[in-house]
């Protein structure tokens, strides 16, 4: 693949996640292979970056910002995993921690650039919250590639999120390493008391069966950056 499909490269604090507040350069690949009710990058126009200009760019930026990890995000990045594979190849950034944000189904795309990632962040999409179909299978086989990375699942709960797809979601943790962190992440839009304490009540049942499971929101919109 000559030229990926990219919305936006820029600088910004990390705001999901266990890795919050650290410093990312963020590429944002455009389109993505599912719907999900709740998503926000959808509509966003993009741009045509061949392998020199975006290792350019995001060299410039991290060096810039002092940034230590460079994130591909989408979208789904991993639709271009073909471009991504030579865009890191070809950067060589030693010193850079590089971090995966995926939805987690694209698993034969995945293996392609599996060794070139330092730190995958899964987003597990619930059926009742995303409002798309189940996706358990693939993204079982996903995590089972990434067993001895660092890998953590992360999973959006909306206040239609159900007990079923959390038991479903945990039981598939537990299978494969209960010690993977489980990110619960209230839906920023349907914020409220309901909602944190429904978080809440799903992370004390998880942490009958797996060993880290925190509740964190989105930082970044309540900072109000990117
Ligand atoms: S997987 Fe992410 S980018 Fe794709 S539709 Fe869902 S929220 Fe949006």
């Amino acid at each position: 693949m000559k030229t990926a499909k990219i919305t936006e490269v820029f600088f910004s604090l990390q705001g999901e996640g266990p890795y919050v507040g650290t410093g990312h350069v963020f590429v944002r690949f455009a389109g993505c292979n599912i719907k999900c009710r709740y998503c926000d990058t959808q509509k966003q126009r993009y741009k045509e970056y061949d392998v020199k200009a975006l290792i350019f760019k995001v060299k410039n930026l991290l060096s810039e910002h002092k940034a230590g990890y460079l994130s591909l995000t989408g979208g789904e990045p991993l639709l271009q995993a073909e471009f991504i594979f030579d865009f890191l190849k070809k950067a060589r950034l030693k010193k850079t921690c590089v971090y995966l944000e995926t939805n987690g189904i694209l698993y034969d795309n995945f293996r392609m650039v599996l060794g070139l990632m330092d730190v995958v962040s899964l987003d597990i999409k619930l059926p009742s919250a995303a409002k798309t179909k189940a996706f358990w299978a693939e993204h079982r086989e996903f995590l089972k590639l990434c067993i001895g990375k660092k890998v953590f699942a992360k999973a959006v709960i909306t206040v239609s999120t159900v007990n079923e797809d959390i038991r479903k979601l945990v039981r598939m943790l537990k299978e494969i390493d209960k010690t993977i962190p489980l990110i619960i992440q209230p839906d920023f839009n349907g914020m409220g008391q309901k909602l944190v304490n429904k978080a809440m009540r799903f992370q004390k049942y998880a942490l009958q069966y797996l060993t880290d499971v925190r509740v964190i929101p989105q930082v970044h919109r309540f900072l109000n950056i990117r």
